[in-house]
Protein backbone atom coordinates (compact mmCIF):
# COMPACT_ATOMS: atom_id res chain seq x y z
CA UNK A 1 0.00 0.00 0.00
CA UNK A 2 1.47 3.78 -1.03
CA UNK A 3 2.28 5.23 2.24
CA UNK A 4 0.83 8.91 1.96
CA UNK A 5 2.11 11.67 3.81
CA UNK A 6 -0.63 13.54 6.43
CA UNK A 7 -2.95 15.92 5.35
CA UNK A 8 -2.77 18.78 8.06
CA UNK A 9 -6.10 19.79 9.67
CA UNK A 10 -6.48 22.93 11.84
CA UNK A 11 -8.62 23.58 14.27
CA UNK A 12 -10.57 20.71 16.35
CA UNK A 13 -14.11 21.95 16.27
CA UNK A 14 -17.31 20.53 14.43
CA UNK A 15 -15.55 21.13 11.19
CA UNK A 16 -12.34 19.92 11.96
CA UNK A 17 -13.18 17.08 14.14
CA UNK A 18 -15.55 15.67 11.25
CA UNK A 19 -12.79 16.71 8.31
CA UNK A 20 -9.82 14.93 10.36
CA UNK A 21 -12.21 12.00 10.35
CA UNK A 22 -13.17 11.84 7.04
CA UNK A 23 -9.44 11.80 6.00
CA UNK A 24 -8.67 9.06 8.42
CA UNK A 25 -11.35 6.68 7.43
CA UNK A 26 -9.95 7.16 3.68
CA UNK A 27 -6.30 5.76 5.16
CA UNK A 28 -4.70 9.05 4.93
CA UNK A 29 -2.73 9.99 7.65
CA UNK A 30 -3.69 13.49 9.26
CA UNK A 31 -2.19 15.80 12.03
CA UNK A 32 -5.34 17.82 13.88
CA UNK A 33 -4.32 21.08 15.20
CA UNK A 34 -6.39 21.96 18.10
CA UNK A 35 -4.81 25.39 20.30
CA UNK A 36 -7.06 24.95 23.09
CA UNK A 37 -6.27 24.61 26.18
CA UNK A 38 -2.91 26.30 25.59
CA UNK A 39 -4.72 29.13 23.50
CA UNK A 40 -8.18 29.61 24.72
CA UNK A 41 -11.14 31.32 22.98
CA UNK A 42 -13.79 33.74 24.14
CA UNK A 43 -15.97 30.71 24.19
CA UNK A 44 -15.23 27.31 24.56
CA UNK A 45 -15.12 26.17 28.13
CA UNK A 46 -12.75 23.03 27.85
CA UNK A 47 -10.32 21.08 25.53
CA UNK A 48 -12.63 18.87 24.01
CA UNK A 49 -12.43 18.00 20.56
CA UNK A 50 -16.19 19.41 19.06
CA UNK A 51 -17.56 21.23 22.05
CA UNK A 52 -20.84 22.91 21.23
CA UNK A 53 -20.28 26.33 22.63
CA UNK A 54 -23.78 27.63 22.92
CA UNK A 55 -27.32 25.10 22.24
CA UNK A 56 -27.40 21.53 22.52
CA UNK A 57 -29.11 21.43 19.50
CA UNK A 58 -28.84 20.49 16.04
CA UNK A 59 -32.05 21.57 15.06
CA UNK A 60 -34.86 19.88 13.72
CA UNK A 61 -34.11 16.11 12.55
CA UNK A 62 -36.73 15.43 10.22
CA UNK A 63 -35.52 13.83 6.68
CA UNK A 64 -38.34 14.80 4.92
CA UNK A 65 -39.50 18.60 5.98
CA UNK A 66 -37.00 20.13 6.61
CA UNK A 67 -33.57 21.16 5.48
CA UNK A 68 -31.04 20.93 8.43
CA UNK A 69 -33.02 17.39 9.30
CA UNK A 70 -32.11 16.39 5.55
CA UNK A 71 -28.23 16.96 5.92
CA UNK A 72 -28.30 15.24 9.26
CA UNK A 73 -29.44 12.21 6.94
CA UNK A 74 -27.15 12.83 4.30
CA UNK A 75 -24.27 13.38 6.80
CA UNK A 76 -25.59 9.67 8.06
CA UNK A 77 -25.25 8.28 5.18
CA UNK A 78 -21.41 9.55 4.32
CA UNK A 79 -20.28 8.19 7.38
CA UNK A 80 -20.07 11.42 9.86
CA UNK A 81 -18.53 10.76 13.29
CA UNK A 82 -20.82 14.30 14.29
CA UNK A 83 -23.65 12.92 13.50
CA UNK A 84 -22.99 9.46 14.70
CA UNK A 85 -21.61 10.62 17.94
CA UNK A 86 -24.64 12.96 18.27
CA UNK A 87 -27.26 9.87 17.36
CA UNK A 88 -25.31 8.00 20.81
CA UNK A 89 -25.84 10.83 22.84
CA UNK A 90 -29.12 12.74 21.90
CA UNK A 91 -31.06 13.82 24.24
CA UNK A 92 -35.37 14.41 24.54
CA UNK A 93 -36.04 17.00 22.68
CA UNK A 94 -39.08 16.43 20.68
CA UNK A 95 -38.55 17.21 16.97
CA UNK A 96 -35.19 18.22 17.31
CA UNK A 97 -31.90 16.35 17.84
CA UNK A 98 -30.00 17.73 21.01
CA UNK A 99 -27.25 15.87 22.58
CA UNK A 100 -25.71 15.31 26.06
CA UNK A 101 -22.55 18.47 25.04
CA UNK A 102 -20.09 16.62 27.00
CA UNK A 103 -20.73 13.05 26.36
CA UNK A 104 -20.66 13.97 22.47
CA UNK A 105 -17.38 15.77 22.87
CA UNK A 106 -15.70 13.18 24.48
CA UNK A 107 -16.72 10.64 22.33
CA UNK A 108 -15.30 12.74 18.95
CA UNK A 109 -12.47 13.32 21.25
CA UNK A 110 -11.91 9.91 21.95
CA UNK A 111 -12.90 8.22 18.25
CA UNK A 112 -10.12 10.57 16.76
CA UNK A 113 -6.91 10.31 19.78
CA UNK A 114 -7.63 6.22 19.61
CA UNK A 115 -7.78 6.24 15.45
CA UNK A 116 -4.43 5.08 14.50
CA UNK A 117 -4.22 7.38 11.71
CA UNK A 118 -5.15 10.62 13.69
CA UNK A 119 -2.14 12.05 15.44
CA UNK A 120 -3.44 15.16 17.72
CA UNK A 121 -1.27 18.25 18.17
CA UNK A 122 -2.43 21.08 20.85
CA UNK A 123 -0.86 24.28 19.99
CA UNK A 124 -1.88 27.55 17.80
CA UNK A 125 -1.37 27.97 14.39
CA UNK A 126 -0.33 31.64 14.41
CA UNK A 127 0.54 32.10 10.83
CA UNK A 128 -0.08 31.10 7.54
CA UNK A 129 0.78 27.54 7.40
CA UNK A 130 4.70 26.62 6.64
CA UNK A 131 4.90 25.58 2.74
CA UNK A 132 5.93 21.99 3.82
CA UNK A 133 2.37 21.47 4.29
CA UNK A 134 0.97 20.54 1.32
CA UNK A 135 -2.66 19.85 1.98
CA UNK A 136 -4.10 21.72 4.80
CA UNK A 137 -7.71 21.67 5.64
CA UNK A 138 -8.36 25.24 7.78
CA UNK A 139 -11.49 24.97 10.22
CA UNK A 140 -10.32 27.76 12.84
CA UNK A 141 -14.15 28.54 13.36
CA UNK A 142 -15.71 32.05 13.82
CA UNK A 143 -13.34 32.85 16.86
CA UNK A 144 -10.01 31.90 14.64
CA UNK A 145 -7.41 32.91 16.73
CA UNK A 146 -5.98 36.87 15.95
CA UNK A 147 -2.53 35.90 14.65
CA UNK A 148 -4.33 33.32 12.08
CA UNK A 149 -6.74 35.88 11.19
CA UNK A 150 -4.75 38.78 10.25
CA UNK A 151 -2.30 36.30 8.60
CA UNK A 152 -5.05 35.30 6.20
CA UNK A 153 -6.66 39.08 5.74
CA UNK A 154 -2.73 40.27 5.01
CA UNK A 155 -2.88 37.39 2.42
CA UNK A 156 -6.36 37.52 1.01
CA UNK A 157 -6.83 41.43 1.07
CA UNK A 158 -8.19 43.33 3.97
CA UNK A 159 -12.42 43.37 2.32
CA UNK A 160 -12.32 39.71 1.85
CA UNK A 161 -12.28 38.75 5.64
CA UNK A 162 -14.74 39.79 8.35
CA UNK A 163 -14.68 39.21 12.15
CA UNK A 164 -18.83 40.42 11.99
CA UNK A 165 -21.34 39.32 10.56
CA UNK A 166 -24.37 41.91 9.76
CA UNK A 167 -27.08 39.51 8.34
CA UNK A 168 -30.31 41.40 6.66
CA UNK A 169 -33.19 39.04 6.93
CA UNK A 170 -33.57 36.61 3.70
CA UNK A 171 -37.16 35.47 2.64
CA UNK A 172 -38.22 33.43 0.39
CA UNK A 173 -39.45 35.32 -2.62
CA UNK A 174 -42.29 33.18 -3.42
CA UNK A 175 -43.37 34.72 -0.18
CA UNK A 176 -43.30 38.09 -0.78
CA UNK A 177 -46.94 40.08 -1.88
CA UNK A 178 -46.57 41.28 -5.44
CA UNK A 179 -49.69 42.64 -5.67
CA UNK A 180 -48.24 45.40 -3.38
CA UNK A 181 -44.31 45.50 -3.79
CA UNK A 182 -42.93 45.53 -7.08
CA UNK A 183 -39.77 45.13 -8.95
CA UNK A 184 -37.96 48.52 -9.90
CA UNK A 185 -34.27 49.83 -9.20
CA UNK A 186 -33.78 53.15 -8.30
CA UNK A 187 -33.95 55.47 -10.94
CA UNK A 188 -34.06 52.71 -13.50
CA UNK A 189 -30.66 52.33 -13.33
CA UNK A 190 -29.26 49.30 -15.07
CA UNK A 191 -25.93 48.48 -13.34
CA UNK A 192 -23.57 45.71 -13.97
CA UNK A 193 -25.24 42.14 -14.95
CA UNK A 194 -28.82 44.07 -13.80
CA UNK A 195 -32.15 45.10 -15.87
CA UNK A 196 -33.39 47.90 -14.06
CA UNK A 197 -35.67 45.87 -11.91
CA UNK A 198 -33.39 44.02 -10.02
CA UNK A 199 -34.66 45.11 -5.95
CA UNK A 200 -37.86 44.36 -4.65
CA UNK A 201 -39.45 47.70 -3.54
CA UNK A 202 -42.05 47.62 -0.25
CA UNK A 203 -43.61 50.99 -0.03
CA UNK A 204 -45.06 52.48 2.89
CA UNK A 205 -47.20 55.90 3.61
CA UNK A 206 -46.58 58.16 6.43
CA UNK A 207 -48.52 56.21 9.35
CA UNK A 208 -47.04 53.05 8.39
CA UNK A 209 -43.50 54.30 8.60
CA UNK A 210 -44.13 56.00 11.77
CA UNK A 211 -45.60 52.95 13.44
CA UNK A 212 -42.90 50.92 12.28
CA UNK A 213 -40.17 53.18 13.66
CA UNK A 214 -41.99 52.92 16.97
CA UNK A 215 -41.96 48.73 16.55
CA UNK A 216 -38.21 48.73 15.90
CA UNK A 217 -37.71 51.07 18.71
CA UNK A 218 -39.84 49.36 21.24
CA UNK A 219 -38.81 45.86 20.19
CA UNK A 220 -36.71 43.22 22.62
CA UNK A 221 -33.16 43.38 21.53
CA UNK A 222 -30.09 41.26 22.60
CA UNK A 223 -27.39 42.45 23.31
CA UNK A 224 -23.56 42.06 22.80
CA UNK A 225 -21.63 39.99 24.73
CA UNK A 226 -19.05 41.88 26.99
CA UNK A 227 -15.95 39.84 24.14
CA UNK A 228 -17.91 41.13 21.71
CA UNK A 229 -17.53 44.96 22.57
CA UNK A 230 -13.89 44.85 21.57
CA UNK A 231 -13.98 43.00 18.73
CA UNK A 232 -13.09 45.81 15.24
CA UNK A 233 -16.88 47.07 14.14
CA UNK A 234 -18.12 49.57 11.92
CA UNK A 235 -20.04 52.58 11.79
CA UNK A 236 -21.23 51.27 8.60
CA UNK A 237 -23.57 48.39 9.56
CA UNK A 238 -24.88 49.78 12.78
CA UNK A 239 -28.26 47.80 13.41
CA UNK A 240 -31.53 49.09 12.43
CA UNK A 241 -33.18 49.71 15.80
CA UNK A 242 -30.34 51.71 16.29
CA UNK A 243 -30.16 53.67 13.31
CA UNK A 244 -34.54 54.31 14.30
CA UNK A 245 -32.99 55.46 17.83
CA UNK A 246 -31.38 58.31 16.66
CA UNK A 247 -34.43 60.13 15.40
CA UNK A 248 -37.73 59.41 13.25
CA UNK A 249 -36.46 60.48 10.26
CA UNK A 250 -33.00 58.62 10.15
CA UNK A 251 -33.69 55.94 7.70
CA UNK A 252 -35.75 58.12 5.27
CA UNK A 253 -32.67 59.14 4.84
CA UNK A 254 -30.52 55.94 4.92
CA UNK A 255 -31.91 52.73 3.78
CA UNK A 256 -35.64 53.46 3.45
CA UNK A 257 -35.40 56.42 1.51
CA UNK A 258 -37.82 56.96 -1.16
CA UNK A 259 -35.77 58.63 -3.91
CA UNK A 260 -36.19 57.03 -7.54
CA UNK A 261 -39.10 55.13 -7.37
CA UNK A 262 -42.77 54.59 -8.35
CA UNK A 263 -45.08 52.34 -6.86
CA UNK A 264 -46.95 51.08 -9.88
CA UNK A 265 -49.69 49.90 -7.82
CA UNK A 266 -50.61 53.36 -6.70
CA UNK A 267 -48.99 55.47 -8.99
CA UNK A 268 -47.44 57.61 -6.33
CA UNK A 269 -43.79 57.85 -4.93
CA UNK A 270 -43.70 56.59 -1.23
CA UNK A 271 -43.05 57.90 1.88
CA UNK A 272 -40.36 55.28 2.30
CA UNK A 273 -39.66 51.98 1.17
CA UNK A 274 -38.14 48.75 1.93
CA UNK A 275 -35.55 47.18 -0.65
CA UNK A 276 -35.14 43.92 -0.78
CA UNK A 277 -31.80 42.67 -3.04
CA UNK A 278 -31.57 39.28 -4.84
CA UNK A 279 -29.51 36.69 -2.17
CA UNK A 280 -28.48 34.19 -4.56
CA UNK A 281 -28.12 32.89 -8.39
CA UNK A 282 -31.21 30.97 -8.23
CA UNK A 283 -33.49 34.11 -7.17
CA UNK A 284 -34.81 31.85 -4.67
CA UNK A 285 -34.19 34.19 -1.15
CA UNK A 286 -34.12 38.45 -1.00
CA UNK A 287 -32.39 40.03 1.40
CA UNK A 288 -33.75 43.15 2.96
CA UNK A 289 -31.26 45.64 2.34
CA UNK A 290 -29.36 47.64 5.40
CA UNK A 291 -31.64 45.87 7.68
CA UNK A 292 -28.87 44.30 10.17
CA UNK A 293 -30.56 43.89 13.53
CA UNK A 294 -30.40 42.81 17.26
CA UNK A 295 -34.14 42.25 17.69
CA UNK A 296 -34.77 39.43 18.95
CA UNK A 297 -36.14 36.50 16.06
CA UNK A 298 -39.77 36.84 17.27
CA UNK A 299 -39.65 40.22 17.37
CA UNK A 300 -38.03 40.21 13.70
CA UNK A 301 -40.69 38.15 12.63
CA UNK A 302 -43.43 40.56 13.65
CA UNK A 303 -41.61 44.00 13.40
CA UNK A 304 -41.04 43.04 9.48
CA UNK A 305 -43.99 41.25 8.73
CA UNK A 306 -45.60 44.75 9.36
CA UNK A 307 -43.68 45.36 6.30
CA UNK A 308 -46.43 45.82 3.16
CA UNK A 309 -45.46 42.86 0.81
CA UNK A 310 -44.44 40.84 3.84
CA UNK A 311 -47.16 40.40 5.94
CA UNK A 312 -46.91 36.39 5.18
CA UNK A 313 -43.20 36.81 4.44
CA UNK A 314 -41.35 33.32 4.87
CA UNK A 315 -37.80 33.71 6.42
CA UNK A 316 -34.98 31.95 5.10
CA UNK A 317 -32.84 33.65 7.90
CA UNK A 318 -33.50 36.02 10.47
CA UNK A 319 -31.11 39.10 10.75
CA UNK A 320 -28.19 39.32 13.83
CA UNK A 321 -25.10 41.09 14.52
CA UNK A 322 -22.38 39.16 15.96
CA UNK A 323 -18.80 38.45 16.35
CA UNK A 324 -17.98 36.13 13.37
CA UNK A 325 -14.51 35.29 11.45
CA UNK A 326 -15.53 34.48 7.88
CA UNK A 327 -13.93 34.66 4.49
CA UNK A 328 -15.41 35.85 0.98
CA UNK A 329 -15.69 32.11 -0.11
CA UNK A 330 -17.57 32.91 -3.33
CA UNK A 331 -15.20 35.03 -4.60
CA UNK A 332 -11.95 33.33 -2.80
CA UNK A 333 -12.59 29.37 -2.93
CA UNK A 334 -12.91 27.27 -5.90
CA UNK A 335 -15.73 24.59 -5.77
CA UNK A 336 -13.71 21.99 -3.70
CA UNK A 337 -12.89 25.01 -1.24
CA UNK A 338 -9.65 25.14 -2.20
CA UNK A 339 -8.11 29.50 -1.94
CA UNK A 340 -7.84 29.88 -5.29
CA UNK A 341 -4.40 32.63 -4.89
CA UNK A 342 -2.97 29.13 -2.85
CA UNK A 343 -4.82 26.01 -3.49
CA UNK A 344 -2.53 24.18 -0.78
CA UNK A 345 -5.33 25.54 1.69
CA UNK A 346 -8.84 24.92 1.47
CA UNK A 347 -11.41 25.90 4.24
CA UNK A 348 -14.06 24.03 6.01
CA UNK A 349 -16.34 24.90 8.75
CA UNK A 350 -18.05 28.50 9.76
CA UNK A 351 -14.95 30.19 8.17
CA UNK A 352 -16.41 29.70 4.88
CA UNK A 353 -19.67 32.08 5.77
CA UNK A 354 -21.78 28.53 6.36
CA UNK A 355 -23.83 28.90 9.71
CA UNK A 356 -24.43 26.59 12.89
CA UNK A 357 -22.96 23.62 14.15
CA UNK A 358 -24.23 21.10 11.74
CA UNK A 359 -23.39 23.16 8.81
CA UNK A 360 -20.25 23.44 9.74
CA UNK A 361 -19.63 19.65 10.53
CA UNK A 362 -21.01 19.00 6.97
CA UNK A 363 -18.46 21.64 4.74
CA UNK A 364 -16.17 19.74 6.87
CA UNK A 365 -17.36 16.47 5.41
CA UNK A 366 -16.76 17.22 2.41
CA UNK A 367 -13.26 19.12 2.87
CA UNK A 368 -12.30 16.08 4.16
CA UNK A 369 -13.47 14.28 1.24
CA UNK A 370 -11.86 16.77 -1.42
CA UNK A 371 -8.52 17.27 0.03
CA UNK A 372 -8.11 13.02 0.25
CA UNK A 373 -9.12 13.16 -3.54
CA UNK A 374 -5.76 15.95 -3.61
CA UNK A 375 -3.98 13.34 -1.92
CA UNK A 376 -4.71 10.48 -4.23
CA UNK A 377 -4.57 12.37 -7.65
CA UNK A 378 -7.82 11.90 -8.02
CA UNK A 379 -10.23 14.89 -9.14
CA UNK A 380 -12.64 15.58 -6.17
CA UNK A 381 -16.37 14.84 -6.49
CA UNK A 382 -18.59 17.54 -5.78
CA UNK A 383 -22.26 16.20 -4.55
CA UNK A 384 -25.12 17.07 -6.96
CA UNK A 385 -26.16 20.35 -6.08
CA UNK A 386 -29.88 19.17 -5.43
CA UNK A 387 -28.83 17.42 -2.25
CA UNK A 388 -28.27 19.48 0.30
CA UNK A 389 -24.34 19.06 0.91
CA UNK A 390 -24.49 20.39 -2.82
CA UNK A 391 -26.87 23.04 -2.08
CA UNK A 392 -24.68 24.29 0.61
CA UNK A 393 -21.31 23.92 -0.73
CA UNK A 394 -22.84 25.60 -3.87
CA UNK A 395 -24.01 28.48 -1.99
CA UNK A 396 -20.71 29.21 -0.25
CA UNK A 397 -18.19 29.08 -3.17
CA UNK A 398 -20.33 30.88 -6.01
CA UNK A 399 -24.19 30.59 -5.79
CA UNK A 400 -24.64 33.33 -3.30
CA UNK A 401 -24.10 37.12 -4.01
CA UNK A 402 -20.24 37.83 -3.90
CA UNK A 403 -20.85 41.75 -2.64
CA UNK A 404 -23.56 41.59 0.03
CA UNK A 405 -22.10 37.93 1.50
CA UNK A 406 -22.97 36.56 4.85
CA UNK A 407 -23.44 33.43 6.38
CA UNK A 408 -25.99 31.52 5.85
CA UNK A 409 -28.06 28.69 7.32
CA UNK A 410 -28.91 25.64 4.73
CA UNK A 411 -32.82 25.72 3.56
CA UNK A 412 -34.77 24.95 0.63
CA UNK A 413 -34.14 28.14 -1.13
CA UNK A 414 -30.87 27.22 -1.69
CA UNK A 415 -32.10 24.15 -3.90
CA UNK A 416 -32.79 24.38 -7.48
CA UNK A 417 -36.57 24.26 -7.99
CA UNK A 418 -37.84 20.96 -7.94
CA UNK A 419 -39.34 20.02 -11.73
CA UNK A 420 -42.44 17.98 -10.42
CA UNK A 421 -46.26 18.52 -10.55
CA UNK A 422 -49.36 18.13 -9.54
CA UNK A 423 -51.18 15.97 -11.03
CA UNK A 424 -53.30 18.86 -12.20
CA UNK A 425 -49.61 20.36 -13.50
CA UNK A 426 -49.34 23.32 -11.14
CA UNK A 427 -46.64 23.82 -9.25
CA UNK A 428 -46.04 22.13 -5.94
CA UNK A 429 -46.60 24.18 -2.47
CA UNK A 430 -46.01 23.89 1.03
CA UNK A 431 -45.23 20.55 2.31
CA UNK A 432 -45.97 18.84 -0.71
CA UNK A 433 -42.46 20.76 -2.48
CA UNK A 434 -40.18 19.98 0.64
CA UNK A 435 -40.96 16.49 0.52
CA UNK A 436 -39.62 16.15 -3.50
CA UNK A 437 -37.01 18.36 -2.64
CA UNK A 438 -36.15 16.07 0.42
CA UNK A 439 -36.53 12.45 -2.17
CA UNK A 440 -34.57 14.06 -5.04
CA UNK A 441 -31.77 14.69 -2.74
CA UNK A 442 -31.36 11.05 -0.97
CA UNK A 443 -31.71 9.81 -4.73
CA UNK A 444 -29.58 11.94 -5.84
CA UNK A 445 -26.95 11.55 -2.68
CA UNK A 446 -27.31 7.85 -3.67
CA UNK A 447 -25.74 7.92 -6.84
CA UNK A 448 -23.24 9.96 -5.85
CA UNK A 449 -22.19 8.03 -3.28
CA UNK A 450 -22.54 4.88 -5.19
C1 LIG B 1 -20.75 32.46 21.01
C2 LIG B 1 -21.21 31.57 19.91
C3 LIG B 1 -22.42 30.88 20.06
C4 LIG B 1 -22.87 30.02 19.04
N1 LIG B 1 -24.03 29.34 19.22
C5 LIG B 1 -24.44 28.45 18.29
C6 LIG B 1 -25.61 27.65 18.49
O1 LIG B 1 -26.26 27.76 19.50
N2 LIG B 1 -25.97 26.78 17.53
C7 LIG B 1 -25.26 26.63 16.38
O2 LIG B 1 -25.63 25.81 15.54
N3 LIG B 1 -24.14 27.37 16.16
C8 LIG B 1 -23.72 28.27 17.09
N4 LIG B 1 -22.59 29.04 16.89
C9 LIG B 1 -21.87 28.90 15.69
C10 LIG B 1 -20.87 27.77 15.99
O3 LIG B 1 -19.69 28.20 16.50
C11 LIG B 1 -20.51 27.10 14.79
O4 LIG B 1 -21.70 26.72 14.23
C12 LIG B 1 -19.62 25.88 14.92
O5 LIG B 1 -19.06 25.63 16.18
C13 LIG B 1 -18.54 26.22 13.98
O6 LIG B 1 -17.79 25.07 13.78
P1 LIG B 1 -16.30 25.26 13.31
O7 LIG B 1 -15.70 23.91 13.30
O8 LIG B 1 -16.26 26.06 12.09
O9 LIG B 1 -15.65 26.13 14.48
P2 LIG B 1 -15.40 25.70 16.08
O10 LIG B 1 -16.36 24.64 16.40
O11 LIG B 1 -15.40 26.96 16.77
O12 LIG B 1 -13.97 25.08 15.96
C14 LIG B 1 -12.83 25.83 15.62
C15 LIG B 1 -11.66 25.31 16.45
O13 LIG B 1 -10.46 25.90 15.96
C16 LIG B 1 -9.63 26.21 17.06
N5 LIG B 1 -8.71 27.26 16.61
C17 LIG B 1 -8.99 28.55 16.32
N6 LIG B 1 -7.89 29.19 15.86
C18 LIG B 1 -6.89 28.28 15.87
C19 LIG B 1 -5.52 28.33 15.50
N7 LIG B 1 -4.95 29.44 15.00
N8 LIG B 1 -4.76 27.21 15.62
C20 LIG B 1 -5.32 26.06 16.11
N9 LIG B 1 -6.61 25.95 16.48
C21 LIG B 1 -7.39 27.05 16.34
C22 LIG B 1 -10.61 26.61 18.15
O14 LIG B 1 -10.04 26.44 19.42
C23 LIG B 1 -11.77 25.65 17.91
O15 LIG B 1 -11.65 24.48 18.66
C24 LIG B 1 -22.12 29.89 17.87
C25 LIG B 1 -20.92 30.59 17.73
C26 LIG B 1 -20.47 31.42 18.73
C27 LIG B 1 -19.17 32.14 18.54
Amino acid sequence: MTQHSPIHVIGGGMAGSEAAWQIAQAGIPVILHEMRPVVKTDAHQTEHLAELVCSNSFRSDDAEYNAVGLLHEEMRRCGSLIMAAADEHKVPAGGALAVDRDHFAAKVTEKLTTHPLVTLERGEVAGLPPEEWDNVVVATGPLTSMKLAEAIRAFTGEEQLSFFDAIAPIVHTDSIDLSKAWFQSRYDKVGPGGTGKDYINCAMDKEQYEAFIQALIDGEKGDFKEWEKNTPYFEGCLPIEVMAERGVDTLRYGPMKPVGLTNPHTGKRPYAVVQLRQDNALGTLYNLVGFQTKLKYAEQVRVFRMIPGLENAEFARLGGLHRNTFINSPRLLDGALRLKSMPRLRFAGQITGCEGYVESAAVGLLAGRFAVADRTGATPSTPPRTTALGALLAHITGGAEAETFQPMNVNFGLFPPVTERQPNGKELHGKDRKLAYSRRALTDLTGWLG
